[in-house]
């Protein structure tokens, strides 16, 4: 059943739980969340990314998502399929067509009065839709970004701006940068959570943190405290899903058939989801 990611995160902030958007781009990566999502009863938004429609073809990718998510077992798993990090916004008509019901903008690397403009285009069309779209404020750095963010204060979320963006834009959900970072960027210490509490309070909106996948536990739990209702997971399924193939390939060197590899591999990362929904608290609450 596939919904409006806003329907879903509201459920969750109303709940006090969390829900993740794991990315895909394969077969078997997305049968890898699907699956644990029907094994543990939890809501999910399946995230994919223009790199990963680029890779996977937005026919294809669609297609696999779609199939699989309206198989018996799944239908009763509240679902919303996200395009995560949308740069081309003309390409947007295009994915709601393909079955995206939501759509995140990332014009945070632009200048504020053009992320204003670019989420509430981008809003404007979804709701045209009856979908969801996401916002980020602030900059969430990447590897390969140290330069530009070489002190926080330039990365992180401005309180007064959220409350005006949120405001002119109409946006669903906001992805906020209070000190979380992509991948292998090392980010803050201690993550900014007075920042996001007062956000939180002012926005309304359920909130959003990227580079999620490494956090401890306690971290997870303060989050949602304080409005979180989204972590975007992607570096922690990449590497599940490729320590399984080398470690199969390791202790198994003259396998050449792909379905061994990549059924090991798949079994892995549904392991990894799994905990994650447990830790987000998204267990059960299909
Ligand atoms: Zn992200």
């Amino acid at each position: 059943m596939f919904l409006p990611a806003k329907k879903l995160l509201l459920d969750a902030r109303k709940r006090g739980y969390a829900l993740g958007a794991f990315n895909t781009g394969n077969l078997e990566i997305t049968q890898a969340i699907i699956n644990a999502a029907v094994a543990k009863k939890s809501p999910l938004i399946i995230n994919v990314s223009e790199s990963a429609i680029e890779y996977a073809s937005l026919g294809a990718i669609t297609s696999i998502i779609k199939s699989l998510g309206a198989e018996e077992a799944a239908k009763k798993i509240p679902m919303a399929i996200q395009v995560d990090h949308g740069k081309k916004i003309e390409r947007f008509p295009d994915y709601i067509k393909a079955g995206f019901t939501a759509l995140m903008m990332d014009a945070s690397r632009f200048s504020y009065e053009e992320n204003v403009s670019l989420t509430a285009k981008t809003v404007k069309l979804a709701h045209k839709y009856k979908i969801s779209a996401q916002g980020e404020l602030g900059a969430v750095p990447y590897k390969g970004e140290e330069e530009k963010f070489n002190a926080w204060e330039k990365a992180m979320t401005d309180l007064e701006q959220a409350k005006e963006f949120v405001r002119k834009t109409g946006v669903d959900y906001l992805a906020v940068a209070i000190g979380n970072a992509h991948g292998f960027y090392k980010e803050r210490a201690e993550l900014d959570f007075d920042r996001l509490e007062k956000i939180s309070k002012l926005v309304k909106i359920p909130l959003v943190l990227h580079g999620a996948s490494d956090f401890p536990d306690t971290r997870i739990k303060d989050a949602i405290a304080r409005g979180v209702a989204l972590f975007h997971i992607d570096t922690e399924i990449r590497v599940a899903f490729s320590s399984a193939i080398k470690e199969y390939l390791g202790k198994n060197p003259a396998e050449y058939d792909p379905r061994k590899i990549l059924a090991f591999a798949r079994e892995r990362t549904q392991k990894a989801v799994e905990k994650k929904m447990e830790v987000f608290g998204s267990a059960g609450m299909a």
